[in-house]
């Protein structure tokens, strides 16, 4: 177990050397996020490493990796191919879950904040603005949902609770929710609100935490719903 910095890098939120399998998990997944491979189409593994000029060994990998995110799903004796998109259903219940543990998870990390671990979430925040080098919309667009999961994911570390953390870790709601829409306005009101906790977490009010948190989320379910529409 490193650091948290270190941690961080390890989930590719920092800038680190991309393998053969990053490259090709990178390439697959922004595809997957901005549904140029639709949901339930098939994803031949023989096509894709004709396509990105790369051996089937990483493209598996990537695939493998991806089916334990649930963008992918594989099938005996079909292959992999791409998850469905969230029912209303799932959505619903995903905001109600969401909106059950993350206020909290924020109180509970204002508490518990560090100058370290603001100093931490500060850069989280900084790195969804800039990004690194963003090449297109896409790639923004899938890297912003990433990076959004690191910063909520790093407050619910800061917060100290494992079974929170993990439960909601192990869902992977962001990739679920921002791939139902490929919007700016996604991102640009997600920031100002990510400020608006950040300014809590500075200000050590964890009631204000708590509140920015649900808003934020309440928000965020009520810019994606428009994707039903
Ligand atoms: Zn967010």
């Amino acid at each position: 177990m490193g650091t948290a910095t270190e941690e961080i890098a390890a989930k590719g939120l920092l800038p680190r050397p991309a393998s053969m399998v990053d490259g090709v998990y990178d390439g697959i997944y922004e595809k997957l996020m901005s549904l140029e491979i639709a949901p339930g189409a098939r994803i031949p593994i023989d096509v894709i490493a004709r396509d990105m000029n790369v051996s089937q060994t990483p493209v598996r990998e990537a695939l493998s990796r991806l089916e334990r995110e649930g963008l992918v799903r594989k099938a005996h004796l079909i292959g992999y191919s791409a998850a469905p998109l969230l029912t209303r259903k799932q959505f619903d219940d995903l905001y109600t879950f969401r909106l059950l543990l993350e206020p909290e998870g924020a109180r509970l990390a204002a508490l518990r904040m560090t100058p370290e671990a603001l100093a931490l979430l500060e850069a989280a925040a900084a790195d969804m603005g800039h990004g690194a080098a963003p090449v297109d919309r896409t790639s923004r667009y899938s890297r912003f949902a990433r990076a959004d999961a690191h910063f909520h994911d790093a407050i619910l570390q800061i917060a100290g609770n494992e079974v929170i953390r993990s439960t909601l870790f192990n869902q992977h709601v962001h990739l679920h929710l921002f791939r139902l829409m490929f919007h700016t306005r996604v991102t640009q009101e997600a920031l100002e609100e990510h400020e608006n906790l950040l300014a809590a977490f500075r200000a050590g009010d964890a009631p204000a935490a708590q509140a920015r948190m649900s808003e934020h989320i309440a928000r965020s379910r009520s810019r994606l719903l428009s994707a039903f529409e």
